[in-house]
């Protein structure tokens, strides 16, 4: 499939339901694996030169949003895109629960003090939504406050956006079956064991209410200026390929100029010392 036409397909167009019940997360648009990686690859390799082209022009931002449940592929999806980053220009923040000043401070405080300059990549690993996810889910904080945060989220993007910075938002979606394989082999492996929790299975019992609370999260927030996309994840090769087009396809459009050069510098000779 033609790749707007698969964008197209996984953005959720602001007025629209995310409809996530009906998406599938095996869905692999008819690709096969071996030209989705090839095809993947040169992507990852044009990346880099749109990043360089970004960094140049130090006038736009890009921030690249990854919401996901566990064992999802947020962190592989990150080494995909990484491949073709260069790491100065990228500011990548995993969200944790928070601590220390983050809990006096409003939810949004950390995320704006981690928002890309001008040139920059930004990827958030897991983000602002978690104030609308987790926090829903779990009842850290009461429904009079997380209600009032789909706002918030949508007026912040905004001012983000109006000062320059381009927002791409992918929940990269997973089936309950899929994550209790991962899960699994997690457990399973000695050398994986590191990445699970046993809150994780916790977690994985609320499944329907994280569906619930991104299914609202995704609709009320899905804008023209900070899209989401729900990104097929079950098959490692599907997800890498659509993120890919994705970036490209942002960069592409927000179309970074490198700066002219200062007068005089056409034909200048080094001179010898
Ligand atoms: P990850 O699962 O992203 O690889 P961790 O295992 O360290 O990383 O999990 C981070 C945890 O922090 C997650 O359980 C996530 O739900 C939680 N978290 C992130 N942001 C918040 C928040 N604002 N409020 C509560 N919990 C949060």
């Amino acid at each position: 499939m033609a790749r707007d036409e698969v964008l197209d397909q996984v953005r959720v167009h602001p007025g629209d339901d995310a409809n996530l019940a009906r998406r599938d997360p095996r869905e692999d648009f008819g690709w096969d694996k071996e030209s989705a990686k090839a095809e993947t690859a040169e992507l990852i390799g044009r990346l880099t030169e749109l990043q360089t082209r970004l960094a140049a022009e130090e006038r736009q931002s890009l921030l690249v949003v990854l919401q996901a449940m566990d064992a999802a592929g947020k962190d592989g999806t990150l080494r995909s895109l990484a491949a073709g980053l260069n790491p100065a220009g990228v500011r990548v923040t995993s969200f944790k629960v928070p601590a220390g000043r983050e809990t006096m401070q409003d939810y949004l405080w950390r995320v704006h003090a981690a928002c890309p300059g001008k040139g920059e990549i930004g990827v958030f690993n897991r983000s602002h939504y978690e104030d609308v996810l987790v926090v829903r889910v779990k009842g850290f904080v009461p429904e009079e406050r997380w209600a009032k945060r789909y706002d918030h989220i949508r007026h912040f993007e905004q001012l983000l956006a109006d000062e320059g910075t381009r927002i791409v938002k992918i929940h990269l979606q997973i089936s309950p079956e899929e994550q209790a394989k991962r899960l699994q082999d997690r457990i399973d492996d000695p050398t994986e064991q590191w990445k699970f929790r046993l809150g994780d299975l916790d977690d994985r019992k609320l499944w329907p209410d994280f569906m619930a609370a991104y299914e609202e999260a995704i609709t009320r927030t899905s804008t023209d200026d900070a899209p989401w996309y729900v990104v097929p994840a079950d098959r490692k090769w599907v997800r890498d390929l659509v993120v890919a087009r994705l970036i490209v396809a942002t960069l592409e459009a927000m179309d970074p100029q490198v700066p002219a050069p200062e007068d005089g510098i056409a034909g200048l000779k080094v001179p010898p010392l």
